[in-house]
């Protein structure tokens, strides 16, 4: 059924792509170089069909519950599907993180990272890792502090044996967002990683701009949560 609301999604997801590429082009990168990573968390099925429908297929989830209540039924309907966390992971709920996603972000502490080799042996399954760094070194905010990066990126590695490809940052609210973003970036170049997760609704240009390779956007396509 078409509605005004698949209409709405369908012209604002849309409208997003088309912005997406004329900031990768003025930044002189290339448009497909930058994964977009359509965010439904809170929105139902029926809202992420629209964008299903004309073809896109990277989304990111907020929360393993809530990815679970949606996902495994429309991973049935449409191949291709790569599901992202993007939120905080507790460690008791790792193996149904392992088990839905493709991509978890937010890896951040030893005892998780433990956690994830030993359920990717138990399901042998490997799952993609991006590290959450927190860049404002915000006490309330998840992530690496900056000074303990290097270390937790050879733990992972090298202990672990773990797929880490990249770096995931959220700036502190208020802040410029390009001080953060650069900085992530210098940070991945350091180490070795060359995925970068940064940028959403509000300041996605900003962080194509400083490198994004991933970009996390919820409200510019499906409205206001
Ligand atoms: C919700 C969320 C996003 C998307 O934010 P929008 O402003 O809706 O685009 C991106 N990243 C994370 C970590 C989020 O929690």
């Amino acid at each position: 059924m078409v509605t005004n609301r698949n209409l709405e999604i369908t012209g604002q997801f849309t409208t997003l792509t088309e912005r997406i590429s004329k900031v990768a082009i003025q930044a002189e990168r290339r448009p497909e170089d930058i994964e977009l990573i359509a965010v439904t968390k809170t929105f139902t099925a029926e809202a992420i069909l629209p964008v299903l429908k004309l073809g896109h297929r990277v989304f990111g989830e907020n929360r393993v519950q809530e990815a679970a209540g949606k996902w495994p039924e429309l991973r049935n309907r449409f191949a291709g599907i790569k599901l992202h966390l993007i939120g905080p992971l507790q460690t008791n709920k790792t193996a149904s993180a392992v088990s839905l996603f493709d991509c978890v972000e937010t890896l951040d502490r030893k005892k998780l990272a433990k956690a994830i080799a030993a359920e990717q042996g138990k399901q042998n399954k490997q799952i993609e890792l991006f590290i959450q760094v927190n860049t404002g070194a915000e006490p309330q905010k998840a992530g690496v502090l900056i000074d303990d990066l290097p270390g937790f990126v050879i733990f992972c590695r090298q202990e672990l044996g773990l797929h880490v490809s990249g770096l995931m940052c959220i700036p502190p609210v208020g802040e410029n967002p390009q001080k953060h973003f650069s900085q992530l970036k210098n940070l991945a170049k350091e180490n070795s990683l060359n995925k970068l997760s940064m940028g959403m609704s509000s300041d996605f240009a900003a962080a194509i701009n400083c490198g994004a390779t991933h970009v996390r956007i919820g409200t510019a396509i499906f409205g206001n949560r």
